[in-house]
């Protein structure tokens, strides 16, 4: 059922102006769950958002329903910094996250609502030349996919990037970049509330501050039917995971063991300042990443906590090395003061590649593993996991993202850091 939503269009907002903003419906519309579904979406995030939404418009699977524990946008989806890119260099990766950009660069229109995508570009520093090396075999890997890519020499990376510490004595020395120009930021709560507010015209459910709690089974415990909710029991014919870091604690009840761990991201952001960051600039030698928010605020972050927690918050060590590693890229902006910080739950998978997979048990369908990028990935994401669902098999463009790569050794090692999640 396909419920009726005034279209966001600028007569819309000149009606705002002329009425005080008065006549805005909700964006969505707030469900309680149903008795029954064809598939129910556990984890009311990008990921889970995403799949319900493109359940509905590719797959012609209007009878969902989204279950989200909290309220919607309050997890990762809500928590990261915003970076999109596609500049992977593994057969896999490359062509899965190159979907998501493709999907990313008409989300705006598809959706009907601005989820501000700038493609303002992303340059990975480096800091040796065999790490130009590294980055020159990555950049050709891309451009091979036919995805933009280019190498910079230091000339071009003072033009772009005039505050960055270019001497030669510097903690670590730059020597080029790679840069990828179609990459860039969106506005994290936008894309939560844009693919919830289409989704629920659509008709999906999206039911908020209802928990599932446990799975329910069929007669000889093959497979599962629904689930037990804080709101009671809701059935459905196919029940999808979408909890990123909290995935495990539902897969432990169905008697799956994840080959991933959950850790703490922090992410960092500092008062507003004029345009000073016109990219996306990440600082592999030191861990870091930063860009500036469209209101002026420096956003940046840096590596795990290395704990495992499904805590939303971190720890003051990281604040520290996060912060000297910011000042050792960019000296001069040490006295602009720090406002907020918070922290995320990271599902890390064991070769820091996601998993989109069907599952040993019947019904029951796994969306995880998307360690510090599963924001970029939320488009391509729910759209290969609505076809896994709707097909019971893989999209082309997820084939290789499935669960029984670890069963067969076929890692997608994307960082060659080995099967430590917490290096990747
Ligand atoms: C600090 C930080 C910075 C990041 N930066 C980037 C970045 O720059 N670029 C990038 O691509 N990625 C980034 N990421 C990663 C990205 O945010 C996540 O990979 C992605 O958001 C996870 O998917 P999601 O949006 O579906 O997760 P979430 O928004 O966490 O959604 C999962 C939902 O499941 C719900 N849930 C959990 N358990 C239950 C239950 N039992 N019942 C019902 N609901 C449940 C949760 O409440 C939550 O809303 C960052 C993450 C963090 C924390």
């Amino acid at each position: 059922m396909r419920r009726e939503f005034s279209k966001y269009n600028i007569f819309s907002l000149l009606r705002g102006a002329a009425n005080n903003n008065s006549h805005w419906a909700e964006a969505w519309e707030k469900m309680e769950p149903k008795h029954e579904y064809d598939v129910v979406v556990i984890g009311g995030g990008g990921h889970g958002l995403s799949t319900a939404y493109y359940l509905a418009k590719e797959h012609n699977i209007h009878n969902v329903a989204v279950l989200e524990k909290g309220g919607i946008g309050l997890g990762s989806v809500g928590r990261n910094t915003t970076i999109v890119r596609s500049n992977y260099g593994q057969d896999g990766n490359t062509q899965f996250y190159e979907l998501s950009m493709k999907l990313w660069e008409k989300l705006d229109a598809d959706l009907n609502y601005n989820v501000m995508f700038s493609q303002r570009g992303v340059c990975n520093l480096v800091h040796s030349p065999a790490e130009l090396d590294i980055a020159a075999r990555r950049g050709n890997a891309m451009r091979l996919n036919g995805i933009d890519a280019v190498l910079l020499q230091n000339s071009d990376l003072r033009r772009m990037f005039p505050l960055l510490d270019f001497s030669l004595n510097a903690r670590f020395p730059i020597y080029g970049g790679l840069f990828q120009p179609r990459g860039g930021t969106a506005r994290h709560d936008a894309v939560a509330w844009g693919y919830a507010r289409k989704a629920s015209q659509l008709g999906v459910d999206i039911c908020e501050h209802c928990e599932v709690l446990d799975f329910i089974w069929n007669d000889n415990k093959s497979g599962v039917i629904g689930v037990e909710t804080t709101k009671g029991k809701v059935y459905a014919k196919k029940i999808a995971l979408c909890m990123a870091g909290n995935v495990s604690t539902l897969t432990n009840k169905a008697g799956l063991r994840l080959p991933i761990e959950s850790h703490i991201l922090q992410a960092f952001v500092t008062e507003s300042i004029k345009p000073k960051i016109h990219h996306v600039i990440t600082y592999a030698a030191g861990h870091v990443y930063i860009s500036q928010s469209d209101k002026g605020g420096l956003v940046f972050g840096g590596d795990l906590d290395k704990y495992n927690s499904y805590a939303q918050r971190g720890n003051f060590p990281v604040w520290e090395q996060v912060c000297q590693s910011i000042l050792t890229m960019i000296p001069s902006i040490s006295r602009v003061k720090l406002l907020r910080n918070w922290g995320g739950v990271m599902d890390m998978s064991m070769d820091g590649s996601p998993i989109i997979s069907t599952t040993d048990v019947k019904g029951l369908y796994l969306n995880t593993g998307w360690c510090y990028g599963g924001f970029k990935a939320i488009p391509g994401s729910g759209f290969c996991f609505a076809h896994t669902i709707a097909k019971n098999e893989p999209h082309p463009q997820n084939a290789q993202h499935t669960l029984q790569r670890f069963m067969k050794g076929a890692l997608i090692d994307e960082e060659g850091t080995g099967p430590f999640p917490k290096m990747h």
